[in-house]
């Protein structure tokens, strides 16, 4: 089966394995949905009013625990979008430190802010496995995100033939990989197909590497 790691539609196909995230402007969407998701607080509407993100904090402390929430996040760090950095990294540190508490795997959205996600990893220790999602830049951010354990999840950014995404992909271990269609109307299996091109892999191969990942990734989390 296929699988969307990642993204915010709300209708999903039948033969696709479809993990739809919502944040904490998508609470109402959230409560109806009984298929596989994630939830957690998007960096962009982290509220910069203290009561806001209490009752956002609140949210996602209950939400989290749902069963059919596999993982949490999106939540992460964007210096392009959203309030403040230092507001950002609070909430982001405690999603992290929810993460581990409940045993649930991290998706984590990441712009021009590797550093300071470097550090809050130093800080909280999270042992759950963490994902970086959306990862559309050059291999040489890459390697620091390797070399600490992350899974790197890729998007559309991978379909223009020359793209840094598509090398980065070729450099990622087909065992820390994911794919997803975000916010993009694309079906996942053009992904796969471009995916399994770079790779020199069959489809086939690639399915099953990303089914054996995402097992992987509950697995561990649940140690
Ligand atoms: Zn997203």
């Amino acid at each position: 089966m296929l699988i969307d790691f990642h993204n915010h539609h709300l209708s999903s196909s039948p033969d696709v394995l479809s993990i739809r995230s919502f944040h904490q402007r998508e609470q109402e969407p959230f409560e109806q949905w009984t298929g596989p998701c994630s939830v957690g607080l998007h960096p962009w509407f982290v509220s910069e009013v203290d009561w806001v993100r209490d009752e956002q904090w609140d949210w996602l402390t209950r939400a989290a625990r749902d069963k059919k929430v596999l993982l949490l996040g999106e939540c992460g760090l964007d210096k392009l979008q959203g309030p403040d950095l230092a507001d950002q990294q609070f909430v982001f540190e405690h999603c992290l430190a929810l993460a581990e508490q409940l045993r649930k795997p991290v998706v984590i959205h990441c712009v021009r802010a590797y550093e300071e996600l470097f550090a809050s990893v130093r800080k909280i220790k999270p042992t759950v496995p963490m994902i970086i999602h959306g990862y559309a830049r050059k291999a040489t951010i890459l390697k620091p995100l390797l070399d600490q354990g992350f899974y790197v999840s890729y998007g559309a950014a991978i379909l223009p033939p020359t793209s840094a995404a598509a090398q980065s992909l070729a450099q990622t271990p087909l065992e820390k990989l994911f794919l997803e269609s975000d916010d993009k109307m694309l079906p996942i299996a053009d992904l796969y197909a471009r995916a399994a091109q770079i790779k020199g892999l069959s489809i086939q191969e690639l399915e099953t590497a990303l089914q054996n990942n995402l097992e992987t990734v509950l697995r561990e989390s649940n140690k």
